[in-house]
């Protein structure tokens, strides 16, 4: 394992990670570099960010319960996985 450079999938697995905040120091480092030098997992990354900002402004302005809320949101990344 080459520290530091992550492929197109890996960046893929994090992007929700990444959207969240939820990654460490390291790892939301190396998804940024990937995100500058690969033009095909920015697209993705812009796509993505759009939607999730999209549904949690929808699910603010509704005011569901943080549990519904992560019910939802795991249900959009499973959807988008399989
Ligand atoms: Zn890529």
């Amino acid at each position: 394992m080459t520290a530091g450079h992550l492929s197109c999938f890996e960046t893929i697995q994090r992007l929700d990670l990444y959207l969240d905040r939820a990654l460490g120091e390291d790892e939301r480092r190396q998804v940024e570099q990937h995100l500058e030098e690969c033009v095909h997992c920015a697209q993705i990354y812009a796509f993505e960010g759009k939607v999730l900002i999209e549904v949690r402004e929808k699910l603010q302005r509704v005011d569901v319960p943080p549990m519904l809320r992560l019910q939802v949101l795991n249900l959009l990344a499973r959807e988008r996985g399989g």
